[in-house]
């Protein structure tokens, strides 16, 4: 009998164990973006324009809908398991117009923690092993972790910028070669991933875009994920349009939401997907054995400010928060623009979303020999440096790219404007002060 060896924090690791292989991918296992970049911007106490995440307050109900539930004893305790029944309601109601149909609340939709609950269930309820997955890139970074866990391959597509430079300065302007989508199909392709609005880039797909990609994926007869956490953050000049309303693609299409998103409560973490109910039944299968049912007090109250919101949508009040909080946002981002331009960098202005990429090729700065890291992308050096050195959060936009993908894409930086005026009144002294 062998017996066991201590490892460096001196706890002894049974002989018989072995990290299973799914996790010695190096996809997967491995630290994601967010515990380095969370660490090292709390480590250095940075001016944080890295995660994703509002620094400002949700809408003031959706906190009294929260606190009041302590009062309802059964609020405690578990709720329905594919989503408490007020819940999966209010979502019917939000969803019927925008996506054209009557949806079926206990068939065609589930609830689960975070909108990551519904992408790791509905990827495990699609891909069997060996299954080809295309993603659309830069993509949400667990994506890919989730497809290799599922046993499948992961394949990419990029959203590239124009050939010609000065026409960068625009999500707008950014595509995806529907050409090379289209040789991209085997006999294993089994799904495609897409997120519009595109988390890091805030490209908005047009409807001939959507349509585009749309018509290759029924060609190919496949499913699709439709990642539309930022649904409700469109810019002037762009409309949000959704893949399970193109002729044919509710069939096939897993629409993917998050109350994070939605009501500006990241911590929240609640998510949703819609879908027919053949997938959601097998999204279900999952879900209850992993974690069963989300927390119902969130539940509730993300009910409860559901309804709220939707009374004002219905009456077409513009104070409500699905169109307010783009509104709130739109000056914002010029401001992020205006500010990474006066350090050097070239911003890509977004048509949705929270994220602001921009180019930081031509900055003037110098990262010292001895703290570069060969193992990682120049802009991860960067990011590192900035948090190090300036004091700065950002988030290297190598990290939403395959290592194939890092080679074109590893000179951009990710912002998120999603911050309070104090927030913006601190980049503008620190950037004025440090570069
Ligand atoms: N998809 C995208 C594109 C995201 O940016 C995020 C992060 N908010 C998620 C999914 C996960 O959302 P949640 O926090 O609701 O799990
Ligand atoms: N979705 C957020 C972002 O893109 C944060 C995700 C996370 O922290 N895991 O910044």
């Amino acid at each position: 009998m062998s017996s066991p060896v201590k490892n460096a924090a001196g706890v002894r690791i049974p002989s018989t164990y072995k990290t299973p292989a799914r996790l010695t991918d190096p996809d997967v296992g491995k630290d994601s973006i967010w515990v380095e970049f969370v660490g090292l911007t709390n480590k250095h106490k940075a001016l944080n324009l890295g995660q994703g995440f509002p620094n400002f307050f949700p809408p003031a109900h959706v906190i009294d809908n929260l606190t009041r539930n302590g009062d309802k004893y059964l609020l405690n305790q578990y709720t329905r398991g594919p989503g408490h029944p007020p819940l999966v309601q209010a979502l019917k109601k939000m969803y019927d117009p925008l996506l054209k149909r009557e949806i079926d609340a206990m068939k065609e939709v589930i609830v689960t923690v975070g909108a990551y609950g519904s992408l790791y269930c509905a990827i495990m309820a699609s891909v069997s092993e060996g299954d080809e997955v295309i993603v659309v890139e830069p993509f949400f970074d667990c994506y890919a972790p989730m497809i290799k866990l599922a046993g499948g391959i992961p394949k990419f597509i990029q959203i590239k910028p124009p050939t010609d430079p000065s026409k960068a300065n625009t999500t707008a302007n950014w595509a995806i070669d529907m050409e090379e989508l289209d040789s991209m199909f085997t006999s294993k392709t089994k799904l495609v991933i897409i997120n519009n609005p595109n988390n890091p880039l805030g490209k908005v797909f047009t409807l001939p875009e959507l349509t585009a990609v749309a018509d290759i994926i029924k060609k190919h007869d496949v499913m699709c994920i439709s990642d539309e956490v930022y649904e409700h953050l469109i810019y002037p000049g762009v409309e949000m349009h959704r893949m399970a309303t193109i002729d044919g693609m509710w069939d096939r299409t897993f629409t993917i939401g998050s109350a994070g998103k939605t009501f500006s409560v990241t911590g929240w973490k609640l998510g949703w997907c819609i879908a027919p109910a053949y997938l959601i039944k097998n999204m279900n299968y999952v879900w209850q054995n992993v974690v069963y049912t989300s927390p119902t007090p969130i539940q509730d109250a993300c009910a409860d400010s559901f309804m709220i919101e939707l009374k004002k949508r219905d009456a077409g009040d513009k104070d409500c928060y699905f169109t307010a909080l783009a509104d709130e946002l739109l000056p914002k981002r010029d401001e992020m623009a205006k500010l990474a331009e006066s350090i050097g960098l070239k911003a890509i202005i977004p048509e949705g979303g929270y994220f602001m990429v921009a180019d930081a090729k031509d900055m003037k700065v110098d990262i010292p020999k001895d703290f570069y890291d060969d193992s990682v992308p120049w802009d991860h050096n960067l990011a590192r440096w900035l948090i190090h050195d300036k004091g700065i959060s950002t988030i290297p936009n190598s990290a939403f790219y395959s290592p194939e993908g890092q080679k074109e894409n590893n000179h951009y930086l990710r912002f998120c404007f999603a911050k309070d005026e104090a927030t913006f009144k601190k980049t503008h002294e620190e950037f004025e002060k440090k570069f």
